[in-house]
């Protein structure tokens, strides 16, 4: 590790959050390697507490996740937020649009918000959010929250490194169904089901509720539901006390070094790797004969 990196984590254990954007973006172009050197990421001093937020695009994640932060704040603690766009090829701040999303939380000074967009790789995108929310516990936040936009596999992949996971639905999306279809009820604490104001919403709930008493899978019964209406901040309190909740009964810090995570973790970090590895000795070659040569001395 150089010494500019060795300089960065001392940094950012002291919040400095220019020191946490900049050790991100080395984490991000550089990967894994980095952090099998630093024992201080991989036995942070504090845990923060990660909210995973995940969901289809327009359900109100982000007006739900601005009131969140200022509920959080309202409660003195520090956030940190980082927003993972898998469609998006952009990374740092482009995805998403958030700094227009949560600009009014930009010059909080116990604010930190991150994007991450998919840099094509495979299994980057989740490797990175590992490594990210690694920094992010340095940086000693009380609570990081994870957004994911979306309901795939990715999303489902990336909600591993949440300690709490909400999944937000809307009325008018017939997909919740689909969403429990998609493995969202393994991993789900909590479903909004957000924009109450709209037509259909009681109905929405109910058949919800109806398929998670019907589903045999035994966190089905586990799994709260609620309603919330983000606009007007309606609901917010009551999903700080899901959060709270959990945050005090359950063994959450258990779960993060159990057995199961660490190897998911490994998995990926591991094939983000040799990846990286595997780029580094197709890319630079350019004849035909040479790829040829590639191939048949590897496959004989
Ligand atoms: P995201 O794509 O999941 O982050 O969704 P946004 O937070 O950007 O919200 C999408 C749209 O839904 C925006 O126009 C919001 O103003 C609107 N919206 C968010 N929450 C509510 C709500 O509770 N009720 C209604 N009617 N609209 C909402």
């Amino acid at each position: 590790m150089s010494d500019q990196t060795q300089q960065l984590i001392s940094d950012v254990k002291k919040q400095d959050f220019a020191a946490l954007a900049k050790l991100l973006t080395v984490l991000e172009r550089e990967g894994p390697g980095q952090l099998s050197l630093h024992p201080d990421l991989l036995h942070p001093r504090k845990l923060s507490f990660r909210v995973g937020i995940t969901g289809p695009p327009g359900a109100g994640k982000s007006t739900l996740i601005s009131k969140l932060i200022s509920e959080l704040r309202s409660r003195n603690f520090s956030v940190g937020v980082i927003a993972v766009d898998p469609s998006s090829p952009f990374s740092q701040g482009a995805v998403l649009g958030d700094r227009i999303r949560y600009t009014e939380h930009f010059s909080d000074s116990k604010v930190f918000i991150r994007s991450l967009g998919s840099r094509g790789s495979l299994g980057g995108l989740s490797a990175s959010a590992y490594l990210m929310v690694r920094a992010f516990d340095l940086a000693e936040f009380d609570f990081v929250l994870i957004e994911t936009v979306g309901v795939g596999q990715t999303e489902l992949e990336i909600m591993n490194v949440a300690d709490f996971v909400s999944v937000v639905l809307v009325p008018e999306s017939g997909d919740s169904i689909q969403a429990m279809k998609a493995g969202l009820l393994e991993i789900a604490d909590l479903f909004i089901v957000n924009k109450f104001d709209r037509p259909g919403a009681e109905g929405f709930k109910n058949e919800l509720e109806l398929s998670l008493h019907l589903d045999p899978r035994p966190n089905a019964l586990q799994t709260k539901v609620m309603s919330m209406i983000a606009l007007q901040a309606q609901g917010i309190e009551e999903f700080w006390s899901h959060i709270e909740t959990h945050l005090n009964s359950s063994d959450w810090k258990q779960k993060r070094i159990s057995t199961e995570r660490l190897r998911s973790e490994a998995h990926a970090l591991l094939r983000n790797q040799m990846e990286r590895k595997i780029s580094s000795i197709t890319a630079p070659i350019e004849g035909v004969d040479d790829l040829l040569k590639v191939l048949e001395s590897n496959f004989k």
